[in-house]
């Protein structure tokens, strides 16, 4: 059988066969560092796949702000930790696991709920070392990822397979709120009320002196500053926790629906850039490094990504958008209606996942939601047809021949 070399950064030693050539793995141009697109690189890399990942910034997790924020364990049987295992994540980042917090609904009346394992595990955002970025960075170096930092993509490479997973294209919900230092213990806490988090929530997250409170409105969000104020009142009334080094921070996550997810089969969109997001709530990590998971797999074992899509995500996605319209419609009275169910239970996280997975009666739900959902998809950089830059994605054309 004819051999040639296989050239290998370390030694010349092993050989290919030319039908192993013939198979020869295609680059992957994988476009924003962030979990969908790490997660991506990581799988990719690991099976054998030259890929180079482009991140706009010098370094991970830039978007962010070391804020923390939670891998939720409620929508799923398997257990979160379980489920970067399955997606071939090892927990080399700060992963805290929360079980019993407090809850608060609009009259400030607290509620204890009984759970039987973590309802999330915390992670830190940003580019401190034990980040949730960059643990998957150093997951992905190991994998031998190839990095171009500082390089902002505005056209889709011509060759090879392009993975885009640059995060948001607009605001559907947005978050105000500070990090601090605290010599509080380990703790967390949610607030509902419309005075404070209008159709949202407002949560602390204590972990090892530092904290992060922040109030996450899905509407009126010109007056996001009014809110936090009125927000950090509630939480200092119930809470006796010292704030030290606060700093301001801010953010947004997108959910959208009915986006294409790949063109030219060779190009696939990933995380929340596909508009992948918990509408309820917005916890989208699971979300993104699922469909970055998914993204690699449609790639090594030739499988429609779409499909796969359509099997372990949308399904979620539509639920996630009644859970949005119901919960819209509860207002103060509501949530402590809800807030007094969940408190009979033995164990809220069955409950939990059951609101999160499809029912008949989401079925029911899911196209009034849909229709009455506009997403404040709002693309600064470019929405236009028949462009070459890595936002658009309308119009069946030669993404080699047009400009944007
Ligand atoms: C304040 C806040 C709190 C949140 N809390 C939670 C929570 O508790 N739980 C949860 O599950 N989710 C939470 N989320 C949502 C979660 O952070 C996102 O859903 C998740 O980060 C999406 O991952 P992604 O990979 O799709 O995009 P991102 O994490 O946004 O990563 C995109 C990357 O692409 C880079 N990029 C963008 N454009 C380009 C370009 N043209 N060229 C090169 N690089 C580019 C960006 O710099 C960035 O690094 C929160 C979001 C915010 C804002």
């Amino acid at each position: 059988m004819t051999m040639i070399y296989r050239i290998n950064k370390n030694n010349f030693d092993n050989f290919l066969t030319l039908s192993e050539v013939g198979m020869k793995k295609e680059h992957t141009h994988i476009i924003g560092a962030g979990p969908g697109g790490l997660v991506a690189a990581i799988n990719l890399a690991q099976a054998g796949y030259p890929v180079t990942v482009y991140e706009m910034y010098y370094e991970v997790g830039k978007r962010f702000n070391h804020d923390f924020q939670g891998i939720e364990n409620w929508s799923t049987e398997e257990d979160a930790q379980e489920f970067l295992k399955h997606i071939g994540i090892s927990t080399n980042f700060r992963f805290a696991p929360f079980g019993k917090g407090d809850f608060f609904n609009p009259a400030s009346q607290k509620y204890n709920f009984k759970m039987s394992r973590p309802l999330f595990y915390l992670i830190e955002r940003g580019s401190n070392e034990w980040s949730l970025d960059q643990g998957l960075r150093r997951q992905a170096e190991e994998a031998g990822v190839h990095f171009e930092w500082g390089t902002k993509i505005t056209k889709v490479p011509e060759n090879g397979r392009v993975i885009i997973s640059t995060g948001p294209k607009g605001g559907d919900a947005i978050a105000k709120g500070i990090i601090f230092s605290t010599t509080h213990k380990n703790y967390y806490a949610a607030f509902l009320g419309d005075d404070i988090a209008p159709h949202g929530y407002a949560y602390l997250l204590v972990h090892e002196g530092n904290a992060t409170f922040a109030t996450c409105l899905f509407e009126k969000f010109p007056k996001s500053l009014h809110y936090f104020e009125k927000a950090l009142e509630v939480m200092k009334k119930q809470v006796n926790i010292d704030i030290q080094d606060s700093k301001y921070f801010g953010g947004y996550v997108n959910f959208s629906l009915n986006q294409p997810l790949t063109k030219h089969n060779r190009i696939y969109y990933v995380g929340e850039n596909a508009g992948f997001q918990d509408a309820l709530f917005g916890f989208g990590m699971r979300y993104a490094m699922h469909s970055g998971y998914l993204a690699a797999k449609s790639i090594i074992e030739h499988l429609s990504y779409p499909d796969l899509c359509k099997e372990h995500i949308i399904p979620k996605m539509e639920v996630s958008l009644a859970n949005r319209w119901l919960f819209t419609r509860l207002e103060d009275l509501g949530y402590t209606i809800m807030l007094d169910r969940l408190a009979e239970k033995d164990d809220i996280i069955p409950t939990l996942r059951t609101q999160y997975n499809p029912s008949w009666y989401k079925k029911i739900v899911f196209p009034v939601a849909n229709r009455a959902f506009k997403t404040r998809l709002e693309d600064k950089q470019c929405m236009h047809e028949n462009c070459s830059c890595v936002w658009c994605k309308h119009g069946e054309h030669d993404y080699a021949e047009v400009e944007c």
